[in-house]
């Protein structure tokens, strides 16, 4: 019932604009952000140019001021996460230019309860929900975690360093690509997805990277399976909640960088652009659907499109220096909204 009010209220693909606060230290900066809308506008002010010109308005389902809480944040999703249950399959990105808060809002700056993102409130909402069901469902829940750094595919939760990089194969499901050894954890509690998630961190940091860059390069997915059973009749369902913080946005001038640098920044601005180019396809009600031009759009195939729900929270950087960015942040939203 509350998925098919979301869905008359909203559609499949919604888009929610989230600005960042300035952080401790920047408060004698200036901001591009004129004006935040009650029903999802924002006005963007450029620096570099006086007058009417230099503002421009965008519109989206809903605008999240620097003060909103992730509690705020999250009971507006809730009711989407929750349709996981009756079977559905729910995308929830982050995307924007790395500092702009996607890691925030996904995973929240902390594990303590009131800093918990997108993910542990949902898990946790998920098992709440499922408790106050048993007497008539049983709910199975187990996640994947798999990182995408450079157009390879990697089981984040594997114990076996030499099994870690996954294939991408066909399945016999209908439009169904799986990674299909990833390794699936069955879990029962928030605290059972704490301490998984504390290993996929770990597992993140490879090499002489530090975490911190190698996570803004990579796309990182935690999918939530779930199975639910009807007690009464049988019947079973499966539903995911596929929750990815996807890699900075931020371009980089092809001057700047060679090397290494360069190919991440590559297969990076590849797999956004054709994550965008799906959305916006499927926005469209195209009958091509464009799946096969990157990993990331792969292993999503199955969950964009069709009857599942996309949910884009586009994370904004308050300052002028990100201007540009914050520019190039919005139109890709934009376009797919
Ligand atoms: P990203 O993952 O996009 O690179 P982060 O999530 O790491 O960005 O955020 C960058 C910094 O800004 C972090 O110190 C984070 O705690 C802080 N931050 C981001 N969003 C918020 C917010 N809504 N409220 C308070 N601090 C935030
Ligand atoms: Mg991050």
């Amino acid at each position: 019932k509350l998925f098919n009010e979301v869905q008359e209220l909203k559609g499949n693909i919604r888009v929610y604009c989230r600005v960042r606060p300035f952080l401790p230290g920047q408060d004698k900066k200036s901001t591009t952000i004129d004006y935040m809308g009650e029903n999802g506008e924002l006005l963007i002010t450029n620096p570099f140019k006086q007058g009417k010109d230099g503002h421009r308005m965008f519109k989206f389902n809903k605008v999240f001021n620097p003060f909103a809480s992730q509690a705020e944040v999250f009971s507006d999703i809730q009711p989407l996460v929750r349709s996981v249950l009756d079977g559905f399959n729910v995308c929830i990105f982050a995307y924007g230019q790395t500092g702009s808060g996607k890691t925030y809002t996904m995973s929240g700056p902390s594990t303590s309860k009131q800093d918990w993102g997108v993910n542990f409130r949902a898990l946790n909402d998920l098992f709440d929900i499922s408790l106050s069901r048993r007497n008539a469902f049983s709910y199975e829940v187990g996640v994947q975690m798999v990182e995408i750094y450079n157009e390879q595919v990697r089981d984040l939760l594997s114990n076996d360093i030499a099994q870690r990089r996954l294939g991408i194969w066909s399945t016999s499901q209908p439009n169904g690509l799986v990674v299909p050894d990833a390794s699936l954890h069955p879990v029962k509690s928030t605290s059972d997805v704490l301490d998984l998630m504390e290993i996929g961190q770990a597992n993140r940091a490879v090499g002489s990277t530090a975490l911190n860059e190698r996570s803004s390069r990579s796309h990182s997915i935690l999918t939530v399976h779930v199975r639910g059973l009807d007690l009464k009749n049988g019947s079973t369902s499966r539903g995911c909640l596929h929750l990815i913080d996807l890699a900075g946005s931020e371009r980089v001038e092809k001057s700047e960088v060679t090397g290494d640098r360069l190919k991440e920044a590559q297969y990076i601005n590849k797999s956004l652009s054709a994550l965008g180019d799906v959305i916006f396809a499927l926005a469209q009600k195209s009958a091509h659907v464009p799946y096969r031009n990157s990993k990331l759009t792969q292993v999503l195939q199955s969950s964009l499109g069709g009857q599942a729900k996309t949910l884009m929270f586009v994370q904004i950087n308050p300052d002028v220096e990100s201007y540009s960015e914050t520019i190039s942040t919005l139109k890709f939203a934009e376009r797919v909204s």
